[in-house]
């Protein structure tokens, strides 16, 4: 395959209730993979300890992300878990720029939201190994009190329903598997025929080609 018939790059959106492991799965890939770029997206959320601004997310108070809607530079919002999360469009832009993949680590509802506005975009859903695998992570992560642990939880039960409504669902039980099923789907989306603009082209001259030795092997 020559490097003409090179596939647009696309944005990747990674969904899964909180705790299942999305975080986790998509540092892995990017280790693997320095083609796949995180999008930073704002949130009202107080950073946890160690979050830096800017790197884990853009931290700005109601105001501000009001601002951001109001200005039209979020391409997908939403409330989670009594949060405001969005996505600022100027990541899909610099993304396509760089022929990179962008890893959207959003909600189910943001997801919909991408579905609608960006249609080349892929939607993988990480499934936790069972519902209490998901609340043993979440209380093993230790970021959260109980009551916004308890939250989430319960929030979680509604977006798995979701899942059925995505493109690829993965099962995080083994992380190294999980990040090896998520990689394989964007090797697979990358040789999609829609995405290589150049194949009508490089079929046209392959035809060409077989032609021309036809014609001189018929002498
Ligand atoms: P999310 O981003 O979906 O909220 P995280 O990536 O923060 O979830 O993972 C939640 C917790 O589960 C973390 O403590 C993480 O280390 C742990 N975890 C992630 N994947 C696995 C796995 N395959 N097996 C066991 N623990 C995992
Ligand atoms: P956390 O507070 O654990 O970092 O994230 C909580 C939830 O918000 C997760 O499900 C995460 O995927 C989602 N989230 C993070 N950023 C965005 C975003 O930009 N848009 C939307 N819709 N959800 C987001």
């Amino acid at each position: 395959m020559t490097e003409g018939l090179a596939g647009r790059t696309f944005p990747l959106v990674l969904a899964a209730p909180s705790g299942a492991g999305k975080t986790t799965i998509a540092r892995a890939l990017r280790e693997r993979r320095k083609d796949v770029v995180f999008s930073v997206s704002a949130t009202t959320r107080p950073p946890r300890p160690g979050e830096r601004d800017g790197v884990d997310y853009h931290f700005v108070d109601h105001a501000e992300f009001r601002g951001m809607i109001d200005a039209g530079e979020l391409i997908e919002w939403a409330e989670v878990h009594g949060n405001l999360y969005g996505t600022p469009s100027r990541n899909v832009a610099d993304a396509v720029a760089r022929h990179e993949y962008l890893l959207l680590d959003i909600d189910v509802q943001g997801a919909r939201q991408i579905r609608r506005k960006l249609p080349e975009a892929v939607f993988v859903f990480v499934l936790p190994p069972s519902g209490q695998a998901l609340a043993e992570r979440l209380a093993g992560r230790g970021s959260e009190d109980v009551e916004v642990r308890l939250r989430r939880l319960a929030n979680a039960r509604d977006e798995i329903r979701e899942a059925a409504h995505f493109d690829f669902a993965v099962v995080n039980d083994d992380l190294g598997r999980a990040v090896d099923e998520v990689e394989r789907i964007l090797l697979a989306e990358t040789r999609r025929v829609s995405r290589i603009p150049a194949l009508q082209a490089e079929i046209g001259r392959m035809c060409g080609d077989i032609e021309g030795y036809l014609g001189s092997a018929r002498g």
